[in-house]
């Protein structure tokens, strides 16, 4: 079976580019020149070099040692929570930023949910001093405070959106326009495996250093490259597609991604799209997501704001529909209580995100020496308003 991208950027029935005709120069100018640049020697010094000594890779292999008495096998965490700006979303801006400059372009644009990523867009601009601006609901502005604070302290413009729900999709909506506006020294960078080809697959080679550091990693604690499971989070799904990369052509892993189901799967309020979605076209790929009979997107709630997303990357619909990956659903009181269980098994207070993969665990039954690897994506530093509500703490 092939679980990888065709040369008309499809993972089986899904992928490929959707986008209004005024784009079509940006993304084509992206596709024709990104694999060249990011084979050259020295955009992989300079990767290398930023991933070491600015992120603080590679990130720890760690063996959870109460946490595998618990479940009765050996537990590892890819610590991806230690990470600069905590999680692993800063993999890919540093990918996309080196490009972008090596793309000959002055200004960065990306849009934003929560702020995670316009945090770790900003970053990565503070870093090369390129101008940085980040496109956000009008609501999310409100909710999410401190990530805008972040980003203004890092010399980001944060322009909010204003039309419709005022959320993640306005805000996508006003960046596509900018860059149709702005082609020609701007860069527009995407925060995970989703948008017209290429960026689902140019995000997941960026992201891919985890399941390479994670393979070498093994060797040094098993002996064994290849573990039983790898499970991971997943909202578009690039630190799934990250964690998973190098094990897909390994067909005795099994591979688990865990969803959002908010309030419950059928309960209205949830982000469980391959559960309830179906085929269309979203942010410019087609794949699967939530939608009403007559195609309208259907307002994704999950308790982790970035697990809120209403489809998933392409390459999972296919991973999805060819039955490679095992998608489950974990609700958020799951997720809350796998976090509880975390920081006080561990001592590591895990991003809500990532405690719905942690939340696997408990529904699943191990043979004693099975190994089990769990993307830790992100520290839950950011999600302590949440804890504190729904803890009494
Ligand atoms: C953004 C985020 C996610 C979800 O994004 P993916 O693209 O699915 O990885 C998961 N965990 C953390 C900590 C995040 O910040």
């Amino acid at each position: 079976m092939n679980y990888r991208i065709d040369d008309r950027g499809y993972y089986g029935d899904f992928g490929g580019a959707y986008i209004p005709e005024m784009l079509y120069p940006n993304v084509e100018e992206l596709r024709t020149k990104y694999l060249d640049i990011i084979a050259l020697p020295e955009f992989k010094a300079e990767f290398d070099s930023l991933m070491k000594d600015y992120v603080g890779r590679p990130s720890p292999l760690f063996l959870a040692q109460r946490l595998s008495e618990k479940y009765g096998a050996q537990i590892y965490l890819k610590r991806e929570d230690l990470n600069h700006t905590g999680a692993h979303k800063i993999n890919n801006t540093i990918g996309q930023i080196i490009l972008a400059e090596k793309l000959g372009k002055k200004r960065i644009i990306a849009e934003t949910g929560a702020g995670q990523h316009g945090v770790a867009t900003a970053t990565v601009c503070a870093l090369k001093g390129l101008e940085c601006v980040v496109y956000m609901g009008e609501v999310d502005i409100e909710r999410q405070a401190p990530n805008v604070a972040r980003m203004k302290m890092m010399g980001a413009k944060v322009v909010p959106a204003t039309s419709g729900s005022k959320t993640l999709k306005d805000a996508t909506n006003e960046a596509m326009r900018d860059w149709i506006n702005n082609p020609e020294d701007t860069h527009y960078i995407i925060g995970s495996v989703v948008g017209p080809h290429p960026y689902p697959e140019m995000v997941s080679k960026f992201q891919s250093i985890i399941s390479e550091e994670t393979k070498k990693q093994l060797i040094e604690h098993t002996g064994n490259d290849q573990p039983n499971y790898v499970l991971a989070c997943v909202g578009g799904g690039s630190n799934a597609m990250g964690m998973f990369y190098h094990f897909l052509d390994d067909e005795n892993v099994k591979l688990i991604a865990a969803e959002a189901a908010g309030l419950g799967v059928n309960s209205g309020h949830s982000a469980a799209t391959s559960a309830l979605g179906k085929e269309g076209v979203l942010h410019g790929s087609r794949t699967i997501l939530m939608q009403t009979n007559d195609g309208q997107v259907v307002e994704p709630y999950s308790i982790s704001a970035g697990l809120d997303y209403p489809g998933i990357g392409p390459q999972h619909a296919h991973l999805h529909k060819v039955k490679r990956v095992e998608y489950v659903s974990i609700t958020d009181d799951e997720a809350m209580q796998a976090s509880l269980l975390l920081a006080k098994m561990e001592g590591i207070i895990p991003a809500i995100e990532s405690a719905h993969a942690l939340a696997q665990l408990e529904k699943m039954t191990f043979k004693k020496d099975d190994v089990v690897v769990v993307c830790l994506s992100g520290r839950g530093d950011k999600d302590l308003d949440t804890f504190m509500k729904y803890f009494n703490l």
